[in-house]
């Protein structure tokens, strides 16, 4: 059976041509970076080229560019780093109700700390408004943290507007751009972005790998002690195959992105509107326009998110739910919630993020295929009024069939 790869938002595949160039990183020019030989030399020039590549997809500077692990590292980094260097000019922070749990969780750990959070809402599409922006920040505000584009729904925010705000008003702007970075165009110079996150595996790059942009003249502190890497930023011997990696990744996503985000914004239309044109009771969660190239994100009533995925499974795609039935709480998604959802609505999504190994036939395929299989769950569904087997039981009340972890993409 043919796989048909769906969950880019996830992770994505990494390149043949990005793990060419990581491969003579492991075996040839393995020397330590800090080394003054000339292996140590090699694997340092394998990294400043990366730090070039890199910085060139947000016209950034090289010197700009902080190597971590991957979004997550870099969430903390921005946030905990900002804040603890500067906690004598302020306590408070700005961010969204939509948030990844790298930055929801921090602000949370930070709110424990002394620090105070305004969680901003969304519209029903998944914007954040920019007057509520403006509103939010007060004289003791020192930080505001926003997404670039939300990893369930693919809304993208305006982070332009926000950027020029937080800059009219002395507060520094991180934005969490991991879903963003290599598939939008981004300026941080224009977007008055001061700090900004992304993660090498979202677009084609390996895992456990991703950056910091820090501008110049903002202060944080380490989240690492140690040996001083990163000026001092990020001790710890770099990943100097991954950053390669990163690098060439980054390098790739520059040359392509127009065109790709063209091809991917014709397939995700088509499949919008035939979705939305031949499920009955079907919706679509986030922004029409306002939302990556690559996401599409449904919702079925009487069906819950878990099962559709499974069954897909079966006819060979790899989709994912914002139903967090998968949760150990049970939780439905925070980010569905925050739309205005019921609880029960927001168990029947489906994400569909596409990826540059997907084509036309991939759609057409899903198109046979999903009003089938939505039709049988909905026949078996209790929550179907037409089901005789139906139930007044609430979703998602069998935990023991659900009990796994989910970190949330
Ligand atoms: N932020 C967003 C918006 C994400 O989608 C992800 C991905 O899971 C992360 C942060 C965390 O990135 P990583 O998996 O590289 O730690």
């Amino acid at each position: 059976m043919k796989l048909v790869y769906f969950d880019n938002s996830a992770t994505t595949r990494t390149d043949k041509e990005v793990l060419a160039a990581m491969v003579p990183y492991t075996v040839e020019h393995y020397g330590n970076p800090s080394s003054l030989h000339t292996p140590g030399r090699e694997s340092k020039f394998g990294m400043d080229a990366a730090r070039e590549q890199v910085a060139k997809l947000f016209k950034a500077d090289p010197n700009e560019i902080i190597f971590t692990s991957g979004g997550t590292e870099s969430d903390n980094l921005a946030i905990k780093g900002f804040t603890w260097a500067n906690k004598a000019k302020g306590k408070h922070i700005v961010t969204t109700k939509i948030e990844h749990h790298a930055v929801m969780a921090t602000c949370e750990h930070l709110a424990k700390n002394g620090y105070q959070v305004t969680y901003l809402p969304v519209d029903s599409e998944g914007l954040v408004s920019v007057s509520d922006f403006e509103k939010a920040i007060r004289p003791d505000t020192i930080l505001a943290s926003v997404m670039y584009a939300n990893n369930e729904i693919g809304t993208i925010q305006p982070i332009r507007e926000l950027g020029a705000i937080a800059k009219k008003k002395g507060v520094a702007f991180h934005v969490d751009a991991v879903q963003a970075a290599g598939h939008l165009p981004i300026d941080v110079k224009a977007e008055n972005i001061d700090m900004l996150s992304l993660s090498a595996h979202k677009f084609y790059g390996p895992k456990g790998v991703g950056a910091l942009y820090l501008r110049k003249g903002i202060r944080i502190e380490p989240l690492f002690h140690g040996g001083g890497h990163e000026r001092g930023l990020r001790s710890s011997t770099e990943n100097v195959c991954g950053i390669v990696g990163l690098g060439k990744a980054a390098e790739m996503a520059s040359k392509g992105m127009a065109d790709e985000s063209s091809r991917l914004t014709k397939l995700r239309d088509r499949m919008i509107t035939e979705v939305l044109k031949t499920i009955p009771h079907s919706h679509l969660n986030g922004h029409r326009t306002k939302r990556l190239p690559s996401n599409a994100n449904f919702r079925f009533d009487f069906i819950e998110g878990e099962s559709l995925i499974m069954q897909l499974d079966m006819y060979g795609f790899a989709a994912s739910t914002g139903s967090a039935c998968s949760t150990k709480s049970l939780q439905p998604s925070h980010v569905l919630l925050a739309l205005g959802l019921r609880p029960e609505e927001a168990h029947g999504s489906l994400r569909i993020s596409m990826g540059k190994d997907n084509t036309d036939e991939d759609v057409d395929y899903l198109l046979e295929t999903l009003p089938k299989v939505v039709e049988n769950l909905r026949a078996m569904s209790p929550y179907n009024e037409n089901n005789p087997m139906k139930t007044d039981e609430a979703w998602c009340s069998k935990e023991d069939e659900h009990g796994h972890e989910h970190g949330g993409d």
